[in-house]
């Protein structure tokens, strides 16, 4: 075979391969998210019946952080919230949204008012008896705008929380895909929670491409499915571990 057809004929070759390696790289990629969206789905039985409280970070008087297109946190929070509380209803949940409007939950009367708000958002969790509390949050950082990725608190020393965390955290770096944060523990406001509470920071306002994300109804949704996806492994794995061995 002459050297130029010989070389054609590896290029071919070449160019094969790699078109079926992109081809077999692009579907696993899909088989996998199909295979773990179905197993999300097939766990969701799980969710029937929980009392989930889900709380819209700030409200009212209350905006929260603020990114460059004057968009305030309190209606981001409430728009990824109300997705996610759709989901958790879907699944059988019975779900809780501290507010469904632009309000913020502090008393009247009270002399602190910030504290009053944030207690009063734990507070539906505690006398309802909830599974869980999820408070939805936007982060930011002025002082360093390159900062980025969702991240999850829960309070130190509270074993459940810290195990929802991990789940939730889990589920926003692989639904997300762009985030590379470790859930923390922190003392905030949830030190008041009796039931595993979490803190879902979605992402960074402060940051331009992720404060673009934000506000994509789109993104808004998939973060929405990022940490409902974290509650169903949550209890999946909790039953698990309370179910009496055979
Ligand atoms: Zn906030």
């Amino acid at each position: 075979m002459p050297i130029i057809r010989v070389l054609r004929f590896k290029l071919r070759y070449v160019a094969l391969t790699a078109a079926l390696i992109c081809l077999g790289y692009g579907s696993w990629e899909s088989i996998s998210e199909e295979l773990d969206r179905r197993s999300v789905e097939a766990l969701s039985t799980v969710l029937a019946g929980k009392i989930i409280v889900v709380d819209p970070g700030h409200g009212g008087i209350d905006g929260g952080s603020e990114g460059s297109a004057g968009i305030q946190e309190k209606e981001i929070t409430l728009e990824v919230s109300k997705r996610l509380a759709a989901m958790l209803g879907q699944a059988g949940a019975i779900v809780l949204l501290t507010r469904e409007c632009d309000m913020w939950l502090a008393d009247p009367d009270a002399p602190h008012k910030k504290r009053s708000d944030l207690i009063n958002r734990v507070d539906i969790a505690n006398r309802n008896n909830a599974d869980a509390f999820i408070s939805i949050h936007v982060n930011s950082f002025i002082y360093s705008r390159g900062q980025r990725g969702a991240q999850t608190f829960s309070q130190p020393g509270s074993g459940e929380g810290k195990i929802l965390s991990q789940f939730i955290q889990n589920d926003l770096a692989s639904v997300l895909g762009n985030t590379k944060r470790k859930p923390k523990e922190t003392d905030y406001f949830i030190r008041h929670s009796k039931v595993p509470a979490v803190i879902v920071e979605i992402g960074f306002i402060s940051n331009p491409a992720e404060e673009k994300l934000l506000l994509d109804s789109a993104y808004q949704s998939k973060t929405a499915f990022a940490v409902y996806c974290g509650l169903v492994r949550y209890f999946a794995d909790k039953s698990s571990r309370i179910a009496p061995r055979q």
